[in-house]
Formats: structure tokens, C-alpha cells, sequence
């Protein structure tokens, strides 16, 4: 029922179109958009999410010229063959009632080839190459390359561009006095470095017509020493309506930025400040929403309190496909919650890897991830419901299997329960609540508090082992001194730590833990004005003091606190960092006892007075059940942390229990 969310599903005009709902599908670069085949993919990507309700999506970036592409392989909009092969992505999302703009870009300094330019000759800190000067003539042929890129886009068939403004690409460079130092007509003064965007959205305007939606995205805070002020940030929203954009899209933070905009660490709806203190500079046009926006009563709060006309979300659009379908029920409980973890969408991207999701595996793998009804349904018993097993189950109940999960616990969840515990990691519990509300759709079988035994087994056709993983006990003299336990007692609450603590092993557990340690009152991951303060965003960063003294040990030498995360380690390593969290790496553990644990720190022996000691060594695989399972001939499947303990995670625990769920 969309009355549970009247704001969401209060119809909105954009330019001389009217749109049934507020929400917008961002756009997400996947790395579809330059691979072979990419196209039927895209069209699959976005063609399930439009026939589900979503009224406007728009595409990853596509740069306008050879200048402007972020890499040499990335891909351009600038050619009529480019323009008819896309035919098909805007088609089936019209087939399904949904309109779609494409992204239009240029880099900047931003690129990562050779011939990067930008307004100024000032190397981005995130990039190693100096941009070259653009001439006068290069900024004229840009302004006609972004027309031209949207001509061919309304010749493909969109239903307009999003002008990529923010984010720190050229528009941006340009607008910012920090990195446009130029003395002609397009730098120094206000007016001369906005005459850029401007001329762009006028000729893009005049190129395409009225009916053609023109988005433009604002960098509505940047971040970045020497960004726009928000006087300028305002007056340029102002221009930007009256130049004939028909939206503006909010953008937050530079890549440079070393502030989180999306990870975990940021609060739901955290920069929909930003947005607000833009949005009433606007009189005709609206204006939307983004970052951390995943469940739709966030987006009804922002709405229904006035900070944004529309709401821009990318990530919860991989997540489920369905969010707006089911949002629009009023059946928030089965939406399948985008966690922010960057595991399988950012980090796979800037590895080269198609997009996905962590909690969705299928997202940007339609046409290769299905599964059909069995033709011989089974009796299938499933040990363990952490996310290896929660997602197996889930499939083969899909497929019509008859299924039943054996939990020891009294909880689903598993090693994820204990994880969403960290400060940030709250969101895990979305997909708990999940998978709770799809074992109840499905009529999968739960034994909670029940382990499974060999006798209990007997009675299955096949059986499913995701019994996961329990922390590793490191052998070293003195382990079973009363100051240590495991992070497993540690975050489920049966043990409390003391105020000196050590935490033996920095993986992505102990960098966890270590901020679980160290977090104080604030919670600024819940709470949007703590994390303004805490991480200095828009005033001076004021932290309160550590409420532990935390030291983080490794064996290996090198840097320590990054974690596994490729977008973000940077994000946990400052965390520690204002937490003051001593990181100790080469290190050899010689004993523990009543005076702290002794160590050997390069070839300095040091006892650490420590109270507390944290085992977040690694974990073992926890498969009694698999060898009488083989001897008695049953058939057995090892998936998630009980296949390999070594590197695993959520993504690789779901990803295995789907593929094991398809092929029964
Ligand atoms: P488990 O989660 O270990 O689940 C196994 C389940 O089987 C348990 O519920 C257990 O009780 C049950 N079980 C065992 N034996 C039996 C039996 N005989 N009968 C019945 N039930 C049984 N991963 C990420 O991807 N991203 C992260 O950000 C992340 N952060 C983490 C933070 C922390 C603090 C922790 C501890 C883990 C984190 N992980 C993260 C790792 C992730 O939680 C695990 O990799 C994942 O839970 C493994 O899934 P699994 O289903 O294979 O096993
Ligand atoms: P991990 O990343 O492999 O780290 C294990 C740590 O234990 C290492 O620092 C290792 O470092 C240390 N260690 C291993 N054997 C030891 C021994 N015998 N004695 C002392 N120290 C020992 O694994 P994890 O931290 O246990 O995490 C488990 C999984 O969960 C990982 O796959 C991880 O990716 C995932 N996870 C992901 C996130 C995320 O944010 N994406 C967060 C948490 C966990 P040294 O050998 O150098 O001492
Ligand atoms: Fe969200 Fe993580 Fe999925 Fe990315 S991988 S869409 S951050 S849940």
C-alpha cells in the first residue's frame, strides 16, 4: 500500500514529463558498460528493476570525449554506432512503463591515462599524473562534445542525461576555486568558473529540445580544501535552474575526500543536510536526496520533512531488485537491505570485476544467475543458518524443495550476527530480518537450538553442511589466563573487556573489533550531527577522547588497520587512527600472564599491561558432521566458512549457498 509512504509515492513532474513515485535509481558504473555482451546485460540489469516499479534510473557514466574517459578502457558516448547499439537498454525499460537518462561525464584530472586534462595544471592527490592545461578551443569542443553525447543518448532512445557536475570531475574542477586557477574567462571569478556548466546545460538544452529530461548533479558539499562555499553552491543550484536543467541530482564529497560519504561509518540519510540547505534556493525545479538512503523510511523522513523533492538511491537498487514494488506494498520486511559494505559493487569495480552485491549476487548477473523449479523435489536438511546457509536455504525452498535448517544457536545468523555488533555494521541485521521474513514466506523449516546430529540427518535426500567457522586459539604460553577470550565472547556479550586492552591479529575482525573497543557514546554512525562532528565534516572535528586504550597486533610487518575493503581501508585505518588505537606490527607473542601479554616487537621485548586480551587470530572450519555424513553414504555439500575457513566472507558464504542451492 503506497499509503505507508505517501511522500515516496506522491507523483512528481520533471521538465514536461510526470514520474508516478520520488525515488530515483542512481547511477552506478558496473563494468557492463565495457564488456562484450554488455548491452543484453544492461538491458536485463535495468529492465528488472524498471518492470518493479522503478519510475527513473539512470545508467553509469559514460565520458563525452577521449579526454574525458576516466580510463582507457572506459566507455564514451560518442559515436552514432554507440548510439544504436544502446538501442535496446531504453527500450525494454520503456517496455516495462520506466524511463531512463544516461549518465554524460568527463573526468578531468580525474583519469587515469596520459592525455587527462583539466582547468588547471593541479595533479589530483588521488592520482599520480599532472593534468595538462585545457585551451579555450579544447573547453569550446568539450561544451559540443557534451551536447553531441546527448543528441546521440536521445537518438538511443533515453529519456535524457544526468550532466555529471559533482564528485570532483571536470564540471567540478572547474567550479571549485581550489583546483581552477585560470586568469581567462572561465576562472577566477564566480561567474567565470560556473560559465562551464552553464554553457554545457544551455547547449545540451538547445541540442535536445524541451522534451528531453536535463539532470544536473550538484556537488552540494565537496569536501575538499578550497571547495565551493555554500553561497556559491546555492547561486550555482540558481543558475543551473535558470540555464534549463530540468532536476538536480545532490552530489557529496570528492573522490579525494577523506571523509566516508557512503561506507558503513556514515548514518542513514547523513548528508541530507546538504541537500536541504541547497533546496530552497530552487523555485521551479526539484532537487534529490543521495548517499546512505536504503530503506524507504529514511526516504519518506527526508521527504516528509522538506529536506529534498526526490530521493536518489544506487546501491539498494542492486540489493533488491524490487525495493520500489515492495515498498509501494507497504512491505518494507522484504526488502532485501543494502548493507553499505562496497564488497561486491565498489570493490569489485575498482578491480576490474563486474558490479554485484554482496546480499544479491544475481545484481548485474541476471542473464547468468537462475535457477529453475526442480523437477524431482527434495527432502533437503541445511546445518547451520549463518549466511552460507540462510541463502542455500533460501534457494532451494525457491525451487521447491522441501527444506529444513538445523540451528545450534538460538538465533539465525551466525558469525554475521556477531558482526553487525561493530559500530556501522547495524545494517547486517536488515539482512537477517531478511531472511527471517523469507524462511516464513517459503515454509522452510527452522530447528533453532537444535544441533544437528548423524541420526537427525539420516532422514534427508541430500545435506546441505554450512556449519561455518569458530575462532582460532593461537597456541601461545599462557592462552588460557583468565584476561583472554575469544572476539566471539567479546561481541556476543558473555565476557566484557576491561579498559587496557590488546587484540591479538589485525584482519578485518580485529580492525573490527578494535573500533567496537574504542567507539564512545556519540555513535556516529547512527546519528548524522555526531558524524558531522566526528569526522569534522563542515566545522572543526572535535572528537571526544577514547573511552579505551587499545593496542592492534600482526605478526606480518607493514601497515596495518586497512582491513580487506578496497574502498574501504582508508576508512577504518583514520578510524583507529582518532581512536589512537596503537598498531604494533612484525610482531612475536612470547607469554601471558598477570603482568599483560609480553611481546616482541622487532627486537624490542615489551609487556603490554593489558587487562584484556582479544583472540582475533582467524578461524577454523567446524565440519564434525562431514566424515559420518560420507560414511553413511549420504549425499553432502560443504559451502560457505565449513568449506574454507581461510578468506571467508559474506559475500563468498552467500555466493556458495546459492550456487549449491541452483544445481540441486
Ligand atoms: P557462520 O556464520 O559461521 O555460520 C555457521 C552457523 O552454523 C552458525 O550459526 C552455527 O551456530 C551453526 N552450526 C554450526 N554447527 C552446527 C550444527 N552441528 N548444527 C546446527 N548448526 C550448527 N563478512 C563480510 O563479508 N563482511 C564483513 O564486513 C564482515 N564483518 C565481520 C565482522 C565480524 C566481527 C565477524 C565475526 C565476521 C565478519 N564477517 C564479515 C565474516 C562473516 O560473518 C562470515 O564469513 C560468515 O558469517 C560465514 O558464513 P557461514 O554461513 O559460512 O558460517
Ligand atoms: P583474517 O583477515 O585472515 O585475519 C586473521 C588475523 O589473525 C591476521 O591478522 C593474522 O595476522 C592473525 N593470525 C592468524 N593466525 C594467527 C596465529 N596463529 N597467531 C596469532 N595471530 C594469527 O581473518 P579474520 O580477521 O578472522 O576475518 C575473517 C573473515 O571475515 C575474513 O575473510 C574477512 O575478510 C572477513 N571480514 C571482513 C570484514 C570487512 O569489513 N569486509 C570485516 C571483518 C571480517 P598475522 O598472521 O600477521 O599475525
Ligand atoms: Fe550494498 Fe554491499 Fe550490495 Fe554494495 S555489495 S550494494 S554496499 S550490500
Amino acid at each position: 500500500m503506497a499509503e505507508a509512504y505517501p511522500h515516496i509515492f506522491t507523483p512528481i513532474q520533471i521538465g514536461t514529463q510526470t514520474l508516478p513515485n520520488r525515488l530515483i535509481m542512481g547511477s552506478m558504473h558496473t563494468g557492463l558498460e565495457e564488456r562484450d555482451g554488455g548491452i543484453d546485460r544492461m538491458s536485463a540489469f535495468y529492465g528488472e528493476r524498471a518492470k518493479q516499479g522503478c519510475a527513473l534510473i539512470i545508467t553509469g557514466g559514460f565520458s563525452v570525449n577521449a579526454a574525458g574517459q576516466l580510463d582507457r578502457k572506459s566507455a564514451s558516448f560518442n559515436t552514432p554506432e554507440i548510439a544504436q547499439a544502446h538501442k535496446p537498454i531504453p527500450q525494454v525499460v520503456h517496455d516495462h512503463g520506466g524511463r531512463i537518462l544516461l549518465q554524460i561525464l568527463h573526468a578531468g584530472r580525474y583519469g587515469y591515462h596520459g592525455e587527462i586534462v583539466a582547468p588547471s595544471p593541479i595533479r589530483a592527490p588521488i592520482n599520480k599524473t599532472v593534468p595538462r592545461e585545457m585551451t579555450e578551443a579544447e573547453i569550446e569542443q568539450t561544451i559540443a562534445d557534451f551536447a553531441q553525447a546527448a543528441v546521440f543518448a536521445k537518438e538511443a532512445g533515453y529519456d535524457g542525461v544526468e550532466v555529471m557536475g559533482s564528485e570532483g570531475y571536470l564540471i567540478n574542477e572547474f567550479t571549485a576555486p581550489c583546483t581552477n586557477h585560470r586568469t581567462d574567462q572561465w576562472g577566477g571569478s564566480f561567474e567565470n568558473r560556473i560559465r562551464f556548466p552553464l554553457r554545457i546545460i544551455q547547449a545540451v538544452r538547445a541540442a535536445t529540445g524541451p522534451n528531453f529530461i536535463l539532470m544536473y548533479r550538484l556537488s552540494v558539499l565537496d569536501i575538499v580544501e578550497g571547495g565551493s562555499p555554500l553561497s556559491e553552491v546555492r547561486e550555482l543550484a540558481q543558475r543551473v535552474e535558470a540555464a534549463g536543467a530540468d532536476v538536480i541530482n545532490s552530489g557529496i564529497g570528492w573522490h579525494e575526500a577523506r571523509t566516508p560519504t557512503i561506507a558503513q561509518a556514515v548514518p542513514r540519510g547523513g548528508f541530507a543536510w546538504a541537500t536541504a540547505r541547497v533546496k530552497d534556493a530552487l523555485t521551479r525545479i526539484p532537487i534529490a536526496a543521495v548517499n546512505r538512503i536504503n530503506m524507504p523510511e529514511t526516504a519518506e523522513q527526508i521527504l516528509s520533512s522538506g529536506q529534498a523533492d526526490m530521493v536518489s538511491m544506487a546501491r539498494p537498487f542492486l540489493a533488491d531488485a524490487a525495493f520500489v514494488e515492495k515498498a509501494q506494498r507497504g512491505a518494507p520486511e522484504q526488502i532485501n537491505t543494502c548493507i553499505a559494505c562496497n564488497q561486491a559493487c565498489l570493490d569489485h569495480y575498482f578491480v576490474g570485476e563486474v558490479s554485484s552485491c554482496l546480499v544479491n549476487p544475481r545484481a548485474c548477473h541476471e542473464t547468468l544467475l537462475t535457477w529453475t523449479p526442480a523437477q524431482t523435489p527434495k527432502k533437503v536438511a541445511v546445518v547451520g543458518a549463518g549466511p552460507a546457509g540462510l541463502s542455500c536455504a533460501e534457494v532451494l525452498a525457491e525451487r521447491g524443495h522441501n527444506v529444513t535448517v538445523f540451528e545450534a544457536s538460538d538465533q539465525i545468523g551466525g558469525q554475521f550476527r556477531l558482526a553487525s555488533a561493530i559500530p556501522g555494521k547495524q545494517e547486517f541485521n536488515e539482512t537477517l530480518r531478511y531472511y527471517t521474513t523469507r524462511i516464513a514466506e517459503l515454509g522452510i523449516t527452522l530447528k533453532l537450538s537444535t544441533p544437528a546430529t548423524l541420526e537427525a540427518l539420516t532422514a534427508f535426500d541430500e545435506v546441505v553442511l554450512a556449519s561455518g567457522v569458530a575462532p582460532h586459539i593461537p597456541d601461545i604460553d599462557g592462552i588460557t589466563h583468565p584476561s583472554v577470550m575469544t572476539y566471539a565472547d567479546l561481541l556476543s556479550g558473555k565476557r566484557q573487556a576491561g579498559d587496557r586492552v590488546a587484540v591479538i591479529g589485525a584482519g578485518g575482525i580485529g580492525i573490527d573489533v578494535s573500533v567496537y573497543l574504542t567507539e564512545g557514546d556519540s555513535q556516529s554512525h547512527l546519528n548524522p550531527d555526531a558524524f558531522r562532528r566526528d569526522w569534522g565534516v563542515d566545522q572543526a572535528a572535535d572528537n571526544p577522547p577514547p573511552v579505551r586504550e587499545v593496542t592492534l597486533l600482526q605478526r606480518r610487518s607493514g601497515k596495518m588497520g586497512i582491513g580487506p575493503g578496497k574502498t574501504t581501508g582508508w576508512v577504518h585505518r583514520l578510524s583507529l587512527l582518532k581512536a589512537k588505537v596503537e598498531m604494533i606490527p612484525d610482531v612475536v607473542y612470547q607469554r601471558i600472564d598477570d603482568h599483560g601479554l609480553t611481546i616482541l616487537a622487532g627486537t624490542q621485548q615489551r609487556t603490554l599491561p593489558c587487562d584484556t586480551i582479544v583472540l582475533c587470530a582467524g578461524q577454523t572450519s567446524q565440519t564434525p558432521l562431514l566424515a559420518p555424513l560420507q560414511a553413511a553414504g549420504i549425499p553432502t555439500h560443504l559451502i560457505g566458512g565449513a568449506k574454507r575457513a581461510t578468506e571467508v566472507d559474506a559475500k563468498r558464504a552467500i555466493a556458495e549457498g546459492i550456487a549449491v542451492a541452483a544445481s540441486l
